[in-house]
């Protein structure tokens, strides 16, 4: 079973207290795509310019990734820029250049068009909207946002909402879609807009997933390396999604709970070097052994 994946592909230049690099692979797609690929076969939709490098095609190649749905057109591909404070938690856009995404208009192969899990990962909503438009699944969808477009695309997101089976979001994100500054009252209005679930991310103290019946806490797994944040939300649901893909497509809550405790583990990994680096190396054994190390520690002994 293959998991669908829309989103950003980016050259990144990344400020963090210890360095800055410029021109790395990014973008929601390459992050979330590659993070599934360690549980499922993915299907990539995006758009890149003349400039990619043909490495980075590859990369996603050998990961196993079908490359049906990229695009390479005319121009320069997306760039976006990023500074992180000495806290690695509040991070500020320097520059975003939209490039060929400005008239980028997602489409979907023939055979993309059932996937049991589609993951719109962030970028504009109405290209969200027009991904689900082209989709004849009935499968489970979720979608990943950002303060950008709660902010100049809101009517659009609260569209997307109302098609969505999981809308993932940040602390700050919710707040800002709700104006609501308690999380739980947030999430369970976030409901009320449409998605069956939310999950709300809360970085490095984990994440909380609401469903009319059902409420999960996972804490981040605690690590004490921390080079790049950036991507960490992308490989956080994109493990997610792959996870779910893995196991049927058919999502049950405790199905859930496991994808979450996957996505953060994902997430652990990728946060201890900049761009997909850690990545490359990763091994299914390696998120294996921090997974169930994530369960014990979470874990009380009832006896
Ligand atoms: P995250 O750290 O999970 O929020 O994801 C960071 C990635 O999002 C970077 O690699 C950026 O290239 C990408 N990104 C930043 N802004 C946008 C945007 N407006 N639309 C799509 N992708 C974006």
């Amino acid at each position: 079973m293959s998991v669908l994946v829309v989103g950003s592909i980016a050259l990144d230049t990344v400020k963090t207290p210890v360095a800055e690099k410029a021109d790395l692979l990014g973008g929601s797609a390459s992050y979330a795509a590659v993070a599934a690929s360690f549980f499922s076969s993915v299907n990539l939709v995006g758009v890149v310019g003349e400039d990619f490098p043909a490495e980075h095609v590859e990369f996603f190649g050998s990961k196993g990734v079908n490359l049906d749905g990229l695009e390479q057109v005319e121009g320069k591909t997306f760039r976006w820029s990023g500074e992180y404070l000495q806290d690695m938690n509040t991070r500020e856009t320097r520059n975003l250049e939209l490039n060929v995404f400005e008239h980028f208009e997602p489409k979907l192969p023939p055979h993309y068009r059932t996937s049991p899990i589609t993951l719109l990962a962030n970028i504009a909503p109405s290209l969200q909207s027009h991904v689900l438009d082209q989709s004849d699944s009935s499968g489970f969808v979720i979608a990943d946002t950002m303060d950008l477009w709660i902010s100049i695309a809101r009517e659009d997101l609260l569209a997307l909402c109302k098609r969505l089976d999981l809308l993932i979001l940040n602390d700050g994100e919710a707040r800002l879609l709700t104006g609501k500054d308690n999380l739980i009252v947030a999430g369970r209005e976030i409901l009320t807009y449409g998605p069956k679930y939310v999950i709300i991310k809360k970085g490095e103290h984990g994440s909380m997933l609401f469903g009319d019946e059902h409420f999960f806490i996972c804490g981040a797994y605690p690590i004490d390396s921390l080079l790049d944040p950036t991507g960490a939300g992308d490989c956080y649901v994109g493990a997610l999604a792959g996870y779910l893909s893995a196991h049927g497509g058919e999502v049950t809550t405790a199905g859930l709970r496991k994808a979450i405790a996957y996505g953060a583990v994902v997430a652990s990994y990728n946060v201890e070097d900049f761009s997909l680096e850690r990545l490359r190396s990763l091994q299914r054994s390696d998120i294996d052994e921090r997974y169930n190390h994530l369960i014990s520690i979470s874990q009380i002994d009832l006896s």
